[in-house]
């Protein structure tokens, strides 16, 4: 989508530290990094928000979490643990309007976040 700043990461438009790509996800890392650890998952299409998920979207889904668990040994935090975490609207924070897992680790992490 024009004006996505993660579809134009996905086209090459942006640069990115790119940590996995195939053809439904790319991973790469988060610009603004809140722990050792911080890349972000997403699917190549573009999907606003969880809220716009469709039956046809599981399989992708589905196969972020078994690249997220593949980065995670790539990574060294598989054995340490490490939190995925999509914010979704205004209350949960989210900033991208483009479906994307927060993948954090190589510290102790907080919980509940603020
Ligand atoms: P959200 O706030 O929507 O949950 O997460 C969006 C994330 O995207 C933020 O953590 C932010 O730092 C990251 N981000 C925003 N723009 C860019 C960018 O141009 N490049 C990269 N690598 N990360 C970005
Ligand atoms: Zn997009």
């Amino acid at each position: 989508m024009e004006d996505c700043v993660f579809c134009k990461i996905i086209k090459g438009e942006i640069p990115s530290e790119k940590i996995y790509e195939d053809d439904l996800v790319l991973s790469f890392k988060d610009i603004n990094p809140g722990a050792p650890v911080h890349v972000l998952i997403i699917p190549k299409k573009h999907i606003s928000s969880i809220n716009d998920l469709t039956e046809e979207d599981s399989k992708v889904i589905a196969h972020v979490f078994m690249v997220a668990k593949e980065i995670t040994k790539k990574l060294g935090i598989a054995d340490t643990g490490y939190r995925i975490v999509s914010n979704t609207g205004e209350n949960g924070g989210q900033t991208v309007p483009h479906v994307h897992f927060h993948l954090l680790g190589g510290r102790s992490l907080n919980w509940p976040p603020g």
